[in-house]
């Protein structure tokens, strides 16, 4: 069975409907998608009701919460919650509002290094939905003040840069309150991405740990053939289950396109094999 445990939506950063999105990977020939979109829900019917026209694929209920720990920003992907778990959806509104907050707190940094009227746009592109520095990024490229997606982040978005406003997301510990009060399952997103140094990496997979959590990403659409080596590495040391995502944000832009996942390494456990034993 072909799994795909981390996709996006225009719910939030990414560019098709949950609708296409289902459909897109049906044909990709994923039988398991995870709809996980930043900080937010709201597109899991409208993919339930998409898999249920198609009949060959299966919608796991998801969320991506954005978290501070230690000062950086880290994603703990969420599975199989109970979108009508109002801890997990309290939670969520909080880091929406904060979201809303930070998109005009970086236009009005834009503005001052003479970039204006970014948030507007922004939010236009958002269509009301979530805002996202994928937004930005979008409308900067769009404005030709960045090459490319890269470009923009390295030079406006990333911390230190003129558009960055620090995060101010959830706990680690909160994250993984709301995923178990939600009955789902807490696995680190993309982990070689933090450019962390081991013993931090251990550190944080420590931590999760201690807080309920048990699953990290092997397989992400943004780790590279080393990065799945070190990160197995890691999985079996802390001996978490391993999971494998795409992290699909659109057609054109994106980590990796829906379903085109390498197979995880035989010896470890992927999450989907026992998902009772991966809970929070
Ligand atoms: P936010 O959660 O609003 O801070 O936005 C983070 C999102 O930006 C991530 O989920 C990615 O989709 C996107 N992103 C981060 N870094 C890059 C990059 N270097 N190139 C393209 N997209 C990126
Ligand atoms: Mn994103
Ligand atoms: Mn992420
Ligand atoms: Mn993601």
């Amino acid at each position: 069975m072909s799994h795909d445990l981390h996709s996006h939506s225009w719910i939030s950063d990414g560019s098709l409907s949950p609708a296409d999105v289902v459909d897109r990977a049906a044909a990709a020939g994923v039988r398991v998608l995870a709809l996980t979109d930043h900080d937010d829900t709201a597109g899991i019917d409208e993919a339930r009701t998409m898999a249920a026209r198609l009949g060959n694929i299966d919608i796991q209920p998801g969320v991506e919460i954005s978290v501070t720990w230690q000062k950086m920003t880290i994603h703990i992907v969420a599975l199989q919650v109970d979108v009508r778990c109002a801890a997990l959806q309290q939670g969520l509104e909080r880091l929406r509002e904060f979201r809303n907050w930070r998109a005009g707190e970086m236009g009005r940094r834009l503005a001052r290094c003479g970039i204006a009227g970014i948030h507007e746009e922004a939010m236009a592109l958002s269509r009301g939905r979530i805002i996202s520095r994928t937004h930005f990024a979008r409308v900067l490229v769009q404005r030709g003040h960045a090459r490319d997606m890269r470009d923009v982040f390295r030079n406006y978005l990333k911390p230190g840069k003129p558009g960055h406003v620090p995060g101010e997301w959830a706990s680690l510990e909160e994250a993984l309150d709301w995923i178990r009060a939600a009955g789902g399952v807490a696995v680190v997103a993309h982990p070689a991405r933090y450019d962390l140094t081991n013993t931090r990496l251990r550190a944080l997979l420590g931590e999760f740990g201690e807080h309920g959590g048990k699953a990290m990403e092997v397989i992400s659409g943004s780790h590279s053939a080393d990065d799945i080596v070190k990160m197995a590495r890691h999985a079996r040391e802390m001996k978490l289950f391993a999971s494998s995502g795409s992290d699909f944000h659109s057609p054109e832009n994106s980590w990796a396109q829906l379903g085109r996942l390498p197979a995880l390494p035989a010896d470890l456990l992927p999450v989907w094999v026992d998902w009772e034993a991966a809970r929070v």
